[in-house]
């Protein structure tokens, strides 16, 4: 049905009404950026051998923004006349790469500026793209979507106004056709073009709208925002891989928890995330406050400039549709353990197909939920064996995450801390007094049925190397 829907929007030239044919240009005098300040010198050599040879070159997108913001651009990426093997030839350390289409990567130690020739919009070719036959129709749409346009072109297929403005670091000048300074100043959102068609053509710039309203504190214009709440479903079709990307971006930004509020309020998190959704509305309270702690500790991490792993996230994000599905399995005559491991194997392999997480991601998530069943048991030496494994940290972390969004563990979260902290003497002394106040060693998972620890521990070894949540 909403295929039909974008039929009816195929004409380019309403794509017009937003880009003008002759850009408004900012001289040096009329914006701060300037070729020393903030700016890549790689990318501004780029540039400038690009234009001695006789090409058209600028710096564009999401780093001009970020500058004419004063942030830091996260990376500086070029916009060329120049074909890829143009540009190729002119730089000893250049590569050609790319899958969706031709980019030219030319490298500088660490720092890779990406440098793209100017496009045309192709609606047809990006329909397809986002069909759900795309895999399969890859080799096809990489020749379709090289479509190489003039500038001007190239300024309308981007998505959003703010996003489509080109300095040229030699004369200091900003071309703006979107009035993106415009939105820059007002603090705005706004698609270049007919909102439906932009989001038909391409709904990952549903994600990206709320990505940058985030990152950014923006608000998104009435008319981008409109029809995001109908065409969120749309994101069902975009293929696993390119959500995973997507989602890694929209969550570790640093600003995931405010990206969260958006999500939800645009309709977004569900086709994202559909267990997590159902569990928002079956246990609002608890979920939302799970997932929200576990983003506001990933923004906090991130700008103290912690590591963080996206299994972790995945963990939390998922966690609150556990229980439901353990209960389901039970109710059906099957044990806890085997009940939690094969709704843990489900719940995963479900959401994969709509967010392709790849396996070493997959497998701690697995381990850090496994923790939560043997981080309650504690005596003899388990304690002491719990502490050596290597998915010890990731599983406290989300044992305290669990504490604070309203989970019952009778202290477990502290006993832990201290025992952490504790002398050996202290540790011992921690142990005695467990067996002596409770005859079982357990507060939740019930002890019978261990022999689930075979399927257990094929989740749970030192397999994955990732980093701890820590
Ligand atoms: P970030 O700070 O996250 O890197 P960015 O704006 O640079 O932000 P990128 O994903 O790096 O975002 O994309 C670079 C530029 O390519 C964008 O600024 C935009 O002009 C264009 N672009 C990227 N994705 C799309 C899309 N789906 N549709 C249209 N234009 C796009
Ligand atoms: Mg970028």
């Amino acid at each position: 049905m909403l295929k039909k829907l974008f039929q009816s929007f195929r004409s380019p030239l309403r794509l017009a009404k937003h880009t003008r044919s002759t850009p408004e240009v900012l001289t040096s005098r009329q914006h701060n950026l300037r070729r020393g300040h903030k700016i890549s010198r790689h990318a501004v050599s780029v540039v400038e051998r690009l234009q001695h040879a006789g090409y058209q070159a600028y710096l564009v997108g999401g780093c001009v923004r970020d500058l004419l913001l004063d942030l830091e651009p996260k990376d500086f990426d070029v916009a060329t006349s120049a074909t890829p093997e143009q540009v190729r030839a002119e730089f000893r350390n250049a590569r050609v790469i790319g899958r969706r289409f031709k980019l030219v990567h030319v490298h500088f130690g660490r720092e890779i500026i990406e440098v793209a020739t100017f496009r045309a919009n192709h609606p047809q070719g990006e329909e397809e793209e986002n069909s759900s036959l795309s895999a399969r129709h890859e080799s096809g749409r990489i020749l379709r979507d090289n479509v190489y346009g003039s500038l001007e072109d190239d300024a309308q297929r981007r998505d959003f106004t703010i996003n489509a403005l080109y300095f040229d670091v030699t004369a200091e000048r900003i071309l703006d056709y979107a009035r993106g300074v415009h939105d820059i100043r007002n603090r705005l959102i706004r698609l270049i073009g007919d909102p439906e068609q932009r989001f038909l053509e391409d709904p990952v710039r549903m994600l990206r709208a709320v990505r940058f309203a985030a990152k950014l504190d923006f608000d998104i214009e009435k008319h981008t925002a409109a029809p995001i709440v109908r065409l969120a479903p749309m994101l069902r079709d975009i293929p696993s891989a390119r959500l995973f990307d997507e989602v890694l971006k929209l969550f570790l930004a640093g600003y995931a928890e405010r990206t969260f509020e958006l999500l939800l309020e645009y309709g977004l998190f569900a086709p994202l995330f559909p267990a997590s959704a159902a569990a928002l509305k079956h246990n609002p309270d608890y979920t939302r406050r799970l997932i929200q702690q576990a983003l506001a500790n990933t923004d906090q991490r991130i700008h103290q400039g912690k590591p963080v792993t996206p299994a972790f996230l995945f963990a939390a994000l998922l966690w609150p549709a556990l229980p439901g599905r353990v209960a389901q399995l039970q109710d059906r005559g099957m044990p806890p353990i085997p009940a939690m491991q094969e709704a843990a194997h489900d719940l995963i392999a479900e959401q994969c197909q709509r967010i392709a997480v790849p396996k070493r991601f997959t497998i701690p998530i697995r381990e850090i939920w496994d923790m939560q069943e043997r981080l309650p048991r504690r005596s003899g030496k388990r304690a002491d064996l719990l502490l050596e494994n290597p998915r010890f940290r990731a599983g406290y972390d989300f044992l305290l995450l669990r504490e604070s969004a309203g989970d019952e563990t009778d202290g477990l979260g502290d006993w832990w801390t201290d025992y952490q902290e504790a002398s050996d003497s202290e540790r011992r002394g921690m142990i005695r007094d467990l067996s002596a106040s409770s005859s079982s060693d357990s507060t939740g998972a019930p002890r019978k049925r261990r022999r689930g620890g075979k399927r257990r521990r094929a989740g749970s070894g030192e397999t994955s190397g990732q980093p701890s949540g820590e």
